[in-house]
């Protein structure tokens, strides 16, 4: 087949961001690939960026608005899957009901009943108008998306340290490194493209890998040495690495008394962490944690990369800082080929922080409780002084937990999935049951939109235009390829008509700003706001993206960030001690129970699990270690029951020596077997993230039948 038109564009799924050409025939995507001169991936992809995309055609996808037949009441609310359950609409009916109801609650219970969980999946033009949406008309900073569940304490942890929360460096400068560390990310899984880089480092560059993981994951193959901390022990093995810095004279003087402050507090507090300490605790031998020490103490240049095993705990802060501790000690960062690298997960989540679409900041990390800030947003969307709400809002969590009598009534859910991604999802049920009024603005009827009023369908990214910023802050666009299927919109279409009437219904004398005919006009608004991103135009970033910061309209762009200061002045060092995970293997759940990704899918499933993606990998799998299952008479492929003090879930074992002696991992895409059954809702103090990352469970056999049907599984979006 020849195509008519090529369509450049941005990968949907992960943070790499990698540059797509959608092929097509009658405007149909047939081919995906991608250009040798792509800057991101030189015309790499992985399996789902190359085949991923057919969820676009899936008969499951909703293309039409819908309201419940059912009229639904708090504390008896349900879920409906099947479109018997709902009312086709015309978007007028769909629009006008959602606006009724959300000005109705307003009205009655004030700012804090209204809340709204935005989407990293979404563009920044959509992230931005949401928030825009919750803050101006409902004036409440209660909106979250899922970097609270995945890099938020990386998040905290940088922003106290230097004062900025992005990854440093950009990804493909791995090659330049002498040394570097990948910790608590399965790279070659999550971030397919950046591991290919990784491995050429090794192989073709000469870097020395150090990994620090628990699971014995691919990259292992390629390290000099492999640190198998038992998980929740992260602290101490990074704090005795900084011991040994310390001890053997390794630590960077000149650039700790010119870049830093705090040095002398932290370094009374790593006295404690000797090796043999960090070993009895962690499992990782402390010949090992010296080695490390000593190779990433001593390189020219040297560089931590590390995902979601590091912020998924209850001392997740600490974990980061950590981390970020060791790079101001050996003055690795401000350079190229070095740097703090939180690698970020959905192809947008680093852009959806930017946008504001989150609790305690407006778009570019200006926090709601300062005065200039609040002004600044006030006099931009045309509110009066004093109107915007200068409380911190809820966390994903905490609206999740304030859905009672007198707190959240009222919740918008913008292409998430809080049934998926949440801890301890029976709880999670229990109180989106008690929801007065749920509006689901999304592609498919996910387990969340199944419990919602009204449903509003939304556009894919191959239907409209917008930008992502990926996980090296290079902000890209997104190009409509394909004419919105049915009578689906696009988010931030969707969003200013809903706008629209929520104000006037309101009576609001002045619009804070609504009629946007393009996206490039939602993007130049908050361009103005956000100093990071005063220079980005899509005209700029037609041919490649551009890296934030690019503060001014003739500026290149900011491949590594602190080459002269940190944000806040000086690097600041933090104290530590090791603080043990919230939950402990025992003798009734001896097991450590660990949850993540794999290769084919995709976050809570919504889109992989109804694409090809869902054939190469159709069900979830246990890992556990062949000793455990000697022990427990387990083989692989036999079905075997997961339980957790909050719940349990039956699946098959897979045998793998991937999984170290008393750890099991369970990736979390599945609904017949969602892992978050599973996961403690106990979460990090300081960044409210909960502990994904350590759960104590026991694994028993399980019967054939007890494993949900083929049926139910074909089902997919329906079961
Ligand atoms: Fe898409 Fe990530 Fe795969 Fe690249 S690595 S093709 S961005 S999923």
């Amino acid at each position: 087949m020849k195509e008519d038109r090529l369509v450049k564009t941005t990968c949907p799924f992960c943070g790499v961001g990698c540059t797509l050409e959608l092929h097509l025939k009658d405007d149909f995507i047939y081919r995906v690939t991608s250009p040798f001169d792509s800057v991101v991936n030189h015309g790499n992809l992985c399996v789902k960026g190359r085949f991923g995309y057919d969820f676009l055609y899936s008969p499951n996808r909703v293309t039409t608005p819908l309201i419940r037949k059912v009229p639904q009441k708090p504390g008896a609310r349900t879920q409906a899957f099947d479109l018997s359950e709902w009312r086709e609409v015309s978007w007028d009916e769909a629009l006008d009901t959602a606006a009724d109801r959300m000005v109705e609650i307003y009205r009655r219970d004030g700012p804090r009943a209204m809340a709204a969980y935005s989407c990293a999946k979404a563009t920044n033009e959509d992230n931005y108008l949401l928030q825009k949406l919750i803050r101006a008309l409902f004036r409440t900073n209660n909106i979250d998306h899922c970097t609270r569940l995945c890099h938020a304490a990386s998040v905290v942890a940088l922003q106290m340290a230097v004062g900025s929360s992005a990854m440093s460096n950009t990804a493909a400068e791995v090659i330049q490194n002498d040394v570097f560390i990948v910790t608590g990310s399965n790279v070659s899984e999550n971030h397919p493209i950046i591991a290919l880089q990784m491995k050429a480092a090794v192989e073709k560059y000469g870097a020395k890998l150090i990994v620090v993981d628990p699971r014995r994951i691919e990259m292992v193959n390629y390290a000099a040495l492999w640190l198998a901390q038992k998980p929740g022990t992260d602290v101490p093995v990074f704090a005795a690495m900084a011991h040994v810095i310390l001890k053997e004279g390794l630590a960077n003087r000149e650039f700790i008394a010119s870049r830093t402050e705090n040095f002398d507090a932290f370094a009374e507090s790593m006295e404690k962490f000797t090796p043999a300490v960090a070993e009895s605790i962690s499992g990782v031998p402390q010949e090992l944690i010296i080695q490390a020490a000593r190779m990433y103490g001593s390189a020219k240049n040297a560089a931590i990369y590390w995902a979601l095993g590091i912020p998924e705990h209850t001392h997740g802060t600490a974990n980061a800082l950590s981390l970020i501790n060791l790079a101001l000690l050996t003055g690795n960062i401000g350079r190229v080929g070095t740097g703090l690298n939180p690698l970020r997960g959905q192809n947008n989540v680093q852009g959806a922080s930017d946008s504001g679409a989150m609790p305690w900041h407006y778009p570019g990390y200006q926090r709601v409780d300062d005065l200039a800030a609040a002004e600044k947003f006030e006099a931009a969307w045309k509110i009066e002084p004093g109107g915007l709400d200068r409380n911190l809002g809820l966390t994903t969590t905490e609206i999740m937990a304030a859905v009672q009598p007198g707190g959240v009534r009222c919740l918008y859910i913008m292409g998430e999935n809080p049934m998926m991604s949440e801890p301890n999802l029976n709880h999670t049920r229990h109180q989106m049951e008690q929801i007065e009024f749920l509006v689901a603005q999304d592609l498919f009827i996910n387990e969340s939109g199944a419990f919602a009023d009204v449903f509003l369908p939304a556009t894919s990214w191959a239907e409209k235009d917008g930008t992502f910023t990926n996980t090296d802050r290079r902000v890209q666009r997104v190009l409509q390829a394909i004419p919105p299927r049915g009578n689906s919109r696009p988010d931030w279409r969707i969003l200013c008509d809903l706008a629209l009437r929520i104000e006037k219904r309101l009576g609001r004398q002045v619009s804070a700003g609504w009629n946007y005919q393009h996206p490039a006009e939602i993007l130049e608004e908050m361009s103005r706001l956000v100093p990071d991103y005063a220079g980005i135009r899509y005209e700029r970033i037609e041919k490649e993206g551009l890296q934030t910061p690019v503060p001014d309209l003739t500026h290149p762009g900011t491949p590594f960030l602190f080459s002269e200061r940190f944000p806040r002045g000086k690097g600041k060092f933090h104290p530590l001690d090791y603080v043990p995970s919230a939950e402990m293997p025992d003798d009734d759940f001896p097991l450590i129970l660990t949850t993540g990704r794999v290769l084919e899918h995709w976050h809570g499933g919504s889109l992989t699990r109804n694409s090809w993606m869902d054939d190469l990998y159709p069900e979830a799998l246990v890992e556990i270690n062949p000793a455990d299952a000697a022990r427990l008479k387990i083989e692989s492929g036999q079905p075997v029951r997961v339980t957790s003090r909050r719940g349990s879930i039956v699946l098959r074992a897979n045998v793998t020596p991937k999984a170290v002696s008393g750890v099991v991992f369970i990736p979390f895409h599945f609904r017949e077997a969602a892992a978050n059954l599973l996961t403690n809702d106990a979460v990090d103090p300081v960044a409210k993230i909960p502990e994904y990352k350590v759960s104590a469970v026991r694994i028993t056999p399980a019967r054939e039948e007890e494993l949900a049907t083929p049926e139910a599984r074909q089902k997919r979006g329906r079961y």
